[in-house]
């Protein structure tokens, strides 16, 4: 078995299956004459008949290996041959290298023994042909036959193809072959595969070698099995693109699957947006750790339902979407969302507790293209819409599923804005604190005031609660908005008792902000810093903070009560008006809506129902205050019924605590002529223009008020 299978200056000659030359080397001339150069195409047996004869004679030997011939050439002098088998038929070498008898030379022997000793895969290949059947393996080092599970046999004559495989990407295999053609050193990493068919990455590198004349006339190859390597970052790759959790795929894993799919022309996708609702509920009662596996649960649980081609997938927190692949129908998304809301509502246990789920799910399809641009979706934008739909779904009650729309896009971006609006106003103080007082309804006189806060925005703009407030109660927001109320509030309290005023001051607050644990303690902290009377501050709130309480919200109410802060139950009349909250949780006020109020004017039944309230709740023990009193009718009426506490128009439009140049906000003169208006002259104004908390307001000396 040769070492080399040719060396530099040897001849070669492919033949074909059907006989016919295929390659004949530029080198041919010199030793067979110049008849040779039009030997390329023809069949050899009319080339050279006793070089074919022989071949025919040998060539069935060859699979085992390359054997060394003599035979006469043309010009008649011996020439030493070696037939061997290649990719596509039967290479001839004409070993001009090789004096008769001595096949190897002694430094070729010396060479191959010293590759042999290299631990890294060694390769020479002919330089030519560059195209098929590609360069002729010369030589092979025990390394890259050890690697690849060859025989020496097996490899020399053939090309380098013998290792590739259906794994091997062939658009690097071509650009490789690209920069080998200009001669230059070529680099690649590649799956090559063994005998066996077991894939192995290589890093390939390559050079030319050029003959003594300068002529380039082989590849030297070495090459490294870099498969650990690989198998490395093919498993930090999993990790990059999936969820730890759950071990579906993440974010990333999502806009590459989607990105993938939405490649496909023809394939019609749909995208699920599903968020869980008051996961954060569990989390808070049960802990992080029982929350993950719920989590975990609930992912084994919705890929029950999937099909073939649905690809799950966790964006993080309770968020999961559902790549819907190859739909056929629209329909046919709905009613899979349909199935995971249902897998998802059977009750789930733990420990002695049995609670469902439910899901906001927001649907957007590929095929929906902007009608203006007619552009197809990208994978960001698909998400986006399938996250807003979700997002609009949850704004509207949450357990509810709905196809994106351009008028849900444009309903969230419009929440997204206000958003942008709160968020800026917190950071640049633009919030405004109005006041709207609430009055004796025999005298007049002024008892307190509720604050009610307004934003202005960077065009001073004022945009009022009932824009906002919602928006920040979904994203949190109110937090920070509230605890600005209150300090306002309290300082304006400050400076009243130490001008020694008996107003009291009511402050609206939200469900979220109730619900948190701390929500007490800091209203206990401003109290102190203030040094004001509890006694005078009430807290409103509404039927929403009691339907959505947990233990803190309870917590909450119950140490502000024993503190001394009076509880009002707001806008009764709006909600479900259950008598049930009264005997609940410590309320001392009720307030009625001001939709209750309005329709004393006309309304008899009405009157009648505003009249069985006030009884009710003044033999329950309760303070009623009737708001949005806009008529002296209205006022008269309320008197009649035994409500002598009341807010409204009637007396006075909200106004702010501090003087603004604001245009249309209403100025504190405004209340004062709305007073004479109605003739109350015993009514005595809080001084709403004043700043509130200007200095000497901390630790004001108590004074003690009637006022509710
Ligand atoms: P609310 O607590 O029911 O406040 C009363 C609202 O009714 C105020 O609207 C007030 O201007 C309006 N109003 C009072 N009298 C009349 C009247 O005679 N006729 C009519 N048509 N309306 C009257 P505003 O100031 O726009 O506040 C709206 C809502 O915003 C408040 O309703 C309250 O729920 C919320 N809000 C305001 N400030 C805060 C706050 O600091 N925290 C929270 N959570 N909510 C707030
Ligand atoms: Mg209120």
């Amino acid at each position: 078995m040769p070492g080399f299978l040719l060396l530099p200056g040897d001849c070669l000659l492919l033949v074909d299956a059907a006989g016919n030359v295929t390659w004949v080397d530029r080198s041919a001339t010199d030793l067979v004459g110049a008849e040779s150069s039009g030997w390329q195409g023809q069949p050899l047996s009319a080339c050279w008949p006793a070089l074919s004869s022989l071949v025919g004679k040998h060539g069935m030997r060859l699979q085992q290996a390359p054997l060394d011939l003599e035979l006469p050439d043309p010009r008649g002098m011996i020439q030493a041959v070696r037939l061997f088998q290649t990719d596509h038929g039967i290479g001839v070498g004409l070993l001009r290298s090789r004096r008769r008898g001595e096949l190897e030379h002694p430094l070729t022997q010396m060479l191959c023994g010293m590759f042999d000793a290299v631990q890294d895969a060694l390769l020479v290949t002919l330089a030519e042909p560059m195209a098929a059947p590609g360069p002729v393996i010369v030589y092979a080092n025990s390394t890259l036959l050890r690697e690849t599970g060859y025989g020496r046999s097996e490899v020399l004559g053939r090309s380098p193809r013998l290792f590739q495989g259906t794994g091997t990407d062939h658009r690097v295999t071509r650009q490789f072959g690209e920069q080998l053609r200009q001669w230059r050193h070529a680099r690649m990493e590649v799956l090559n595969y063994t005998r066996e068919g077991r894939p192995i990455w290589i890093d390939l590198k390559a050079a030319p070698l050029a003959d003594a004349n300068g002529t380039y006339s082989h590849w030297v190859a070495v090459q490294r099995d870099i498969s650990e390597r690989k198998a490395g970052e093919a498993l930090l790759e999993q990790q990059v693109l999936s969820d730890p959790l759950t071990g579906l795929p993440n974010r990333r894993g999502l806009l590459e699957r989607l990105e993938q799919a939405l490649n496909q022309p023809t394939h019609h996708i749909g995208l699920i947006f599903c968020d869980l609702d008051r996961f954060k509920d569990v989390n808070d009662r049960y802990g992080h750790a029982v929350g993950d596996a719920l989590l975990l649960e609930i992912s084994q649980r919705m890929q029950t339902v999937l099909r073939e081609n649905d690809t799950l997938v966790r964006l993080g927190g309770d968020e999961f979407v559902l790549l819907v692949d190859q739909l056929h129908n629209e329909a046919g998304a709905l009613q899979l969302a349909e199935r995971l809301q249902r897998c998802l509502a059977v009750p789930w246990r733990h420990g002695g507790d049995e609670f469902s789920l439910s899901m906001s799910m927001g649907i957007a399809f590929s095929s929906c293209t902007d009608p203006a641009s007619n552009n197809s979706l990208s994978a960001e934008e698909l998400l986006r819409r399938a996250d807003l739909t979700m997002y609009d779904v949850k704004s509207k009650g949450r357990d509810g599923i709905a196809v994106y729309s351009i008028a849900s896009d444009r309903r969230v971006q419009q929440i997204v804005s206000v958003r942008q609006q709160v968020e800026q106003a917190l950071r640049h103080d633009r919030l405004l604190l109005h006041l709207h007082p609430l009055v004796d309804l025999h005298s007049g006189a002024v008892l307190s005031a509720e604050a009610l806060v307004r934003l202005r925005t960077a065009a001073d703009d004022l945009i009022s609660p009932e824009t906002f407030i919602p928006v920040a109660e979904r994203s949190g927001l109110i937090v920070p908005i509230e605890r600005w109320v209150m300090d306002q509030s309290l300082r304006l309290l400050a400076d009243w008792q130490a001008e020694n005023h008996g107003w009291g001051v009511a402050i609206n607050v939200s469900p979220q902000h109730l619900e948190r644990e701390e929500m007490a303690g800091e209203l206990l902290q401003l109290q102190q810093d203030w040094g004001i009377d509890l006694t005078r501050v009430t807290l409103d709130i509404t039927e929403t903070v009691l339907l959505q309480s947990n233990a803190h919200t309870h917590h909450n109410l119950t140490a502000l009560r024993q503190a001394g802060v009076r509880i009002a139950l707001d806008d009764f009349g709006t909600g479900y008006s259950s008598l049930a909250w009264l005997s609940a949780f410590p309320i001392d006020v009720v307030k009625l809506d001001r939709s209750m109020i309005a329709g004393l004017d006309s309304d008899q039944p009405r009157t009648t129902m505003v009249r069985g309230f006030v009884q009710v709740f003044q033999d329950l023990g309760l303070s009623v205050v009737a708001e949005g009193i806009e008529t002296e009718h209205q006022r008269q009426a309320l008197l009649a019924m035994g409500c002598s506490l009341g807010q409204g128009y009637l007396f006075g439009r909200p106004c702010p605590a501090a003087p603004t140049t604001l245009e249309g906000a209403e100025q504190p003169r405004h209340l004062s002529w709305r007073r004479h208006q109605i003739g109350l002259s015993r009514a005595e104004m809080p001084p709403l223009n004043r700043l509130p908390g200007r200095g000497g307001g901390r630790k004001g000396k108590r004074q003690a008020g009637d006022w509710i």
